[in-house]
């Protein structure tokens, strides 16, 4: 037998939460061609990997990752592939760049430029085939992408708070079909986030019937905002309704408890659980930290998104617009936006204030925290980014992350790291989500290193349909990550998010090492897949 590379001595997890097993691993091309002893007279090998006190599993797969605008940049995405993230799965929230016309594809990724950053002016976007094109082999990482319920509906309806219906459903209906025919994994939607959250249970329902010819999932975040649109007044009601109404699967985003339900994981679950038992089919994810991340229109109505950030522009800028907008900011109930920290900002007038807490920033200008908020958005021209500071209280803090962990043993469970890798000061889990989980956390609380590993590679590749991906054995795809069980650790902080995790010295990718000696090497092996 000839491989291309052999890594030999390793403790192998399979991804099918088997106990592990010492193997060595023969790969040949893009693919594993040998699990078992390996005889050492098989130096053909151009590479051989010694993994003797390392573990050897499939590539994580990344079901949440705000990627998308990062991977055209910088197609290298070390925070990603130096944490042993093989496949990203980008449009989580339904907010995506595909498929959108040249014109809405300039509007739209001005618009989420807070979460996704600026990505290359005048790509053709124009369908999903037409977005796998950018990414495949010009990435390390592969990457899958869901339909995103935003671009369809601004291509049905533009930026405009109109319900779906007629011949505007029917556009955004076909549209998803090709989507998905083009090898979109599934829908999904932020109902916070808009044009979706212009949406009614009815129009997801609608869309559903379309998805549920593919098999494939609703990937959803639930609303906040609308609520009076939505079946159960929103929230998990209403995405339990959708599947029930249309016999589609389910998936839940960003899926743990808070602050304010810390250690009541049971009472979280309980309408989870009944639904499963009546027979829906319900998939979920998490990522390991208290708090998370958006862009600063999230704290607005849905009036002063009509139009796009031309019309949002004009709001900003005009005194008496702007002073309404900072009034009508009650009428949502999001998180209050003090003791939010910027993550992202774009220009070098304000570059300095990333890591700046609202409230401090605030106090610098000597105005409110929604007028700074307001004259940030102006003066940067949306693209500014925040998340939430994390909880003062350390045992709080602790018993999210035990909460967490509890989760992650229910089969039900994946993990998305709900990556936004954009900016001087971003959220931590852009570079230490999977080493945090499976690291640190993993260690704390005591749970088996397959089971873990389970939820970060069987699971998700056979929810979202990633062929041949996801396990170890003879035949599939070559994503891998060597590891050190012991000494695999999250390194990014709050205080300091930017730094790669330890304990990580290899990566593979379609065959590829993409990572050697925790050090990336340049090849672009990724894939646009299924
Ligand atoms: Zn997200």
């Amino acid at each position: 037998m000839v491989f291309d590379v052999i890594i030999r001595g390793g403790t192998v997890i399979d991804g099918t939460e088997a106990p592990p097993v010492q193997a060595d691993i023969g790969i040949a091309g893009e693919r594993i061609t040998t699990v078992g002893d390996i005889p050492s007279s098989a130096s053909d090998s151009t590479q051989t990997i010694d993994a003797t006190g390392l573990h050897v599993s499939p590539g994580f797969i990344d079901v949440h990752s705000h990627a998308d605008a990062a991977l055209l940049n910088d197609g290298q995405h070390a925070s990603g592939i130096r944490q042993g993230v093989t496949t990203e799965i980008i449009s989580p929230d339904g907010l995506t760049l595909a498929p959108l016309s040249a014109e809405n594809y300039r509007m739209y990724s001005w618009y989420l430029s807070g979460i996704l950053g600026l990505p290359p002016e005048g790509l053709d976007m124009s369908s999903i085939e037409a977005a796998r094109k950018n990414y495949h082999h010009k990435t390390s990482c592969n990457v899958a992408t869901f339909a995103g319920h935003g671009p369809i509906r601004l291509e049905a309806a533009g930026m405009n708070d109109v319900p779906l219906t007629g011949s505007k459903l029917d556009v955004a209906k076909n549209l998803l079909r090709e989507s998905l025919e083009q090898g979109a994994v599934g829908l999904a939607t932020g109902l916070s986030y808009y044009p979706n959250s212009w949406s009614d249970t009815d129009e997801l329902c609608a869309l559903m019937e379309v998805t549920k010819e593919f098999d494939r999932p609703l990937s959803i975040h639930l609303r906040n905002h609308n609520k009076d649109r939505a079946f159960g007044d929103g929230g998990v009601p209403e995405a339990i309704e959708i599947a029930r109404r249309t016999g589609t699967k389910l998936h839940f985003e960003h899926f743990r408890t808070d602050a304010s339900s810390a250690g009541r994981v049971d009472e979280l679950m309980a309408p989870i659980d009944k639904a499963k038992s009546e027979g829906v089919d319900i998939t979920l994810e998490t990522y390991p930290y208290p708090v998370g991340s958006s862009f600063p229109q999230a704290f607005f109505p849905g009036y002063f998104h009509e139009g796009g950030p031309e019309e949002m522009m004009k709001t900003l800028n005009d005194e008496d617009r702007r002073a309404e907008l900072i009034d009508r900011m009650s009428e949502i109930s999001y998180t209050d936006p003090h003791g939010n920290v910027w993550t992202h900002i774009n220009s070098n007038k304000n570059k300095h204030l990333e890591g700046w807490l609202f409230d401090d920033v605030a106090k610098e200008w000597g105005v409110s925290v929604q007028e700074m908020m307001t004259r940030m958005m102006a003066e940067e021209s949306l693209a500014c980014g925040m998340r939430v500071a994390p909880p003062e209280n350390v045992h709080v803090w602790r018993q999210i992350e035990e909460d967490i962990m509890q989760l992650m043993v229910r089969p039900d469970y994946m993990v998305g790291s709900d990556s936004i890798p954009v900016g001087g000061m971003p959220h931590p889990r852009a570079h230490g989500c999977f080493a945090r989980m499976i690291g640190r956390l993993r260690r704390r609380y005591n749970y088996p290193v397959e089971q873990v590993v389970q939820r970060m590679t069987q699971n998700p590749a056979e929810r979202f349909g990633l062929t041949d991906r996801g396990v170890i054995a003879t035949g599939k795809f070559a994503d891998l990550v060597i590891f050190d069980e012991q000494n695999i650790n999250d390194r990014s902080s709050f205080e300091d998010p930017k730094v790669h995790p330890e304990g990580v010295p290899f990566v593979i990718v379609n065959g590829k090492l993409a990572v050697e000696n925790e050090k990336v090497t340049g090849v672009l092996a990724g894939q646009a897949i299924p």
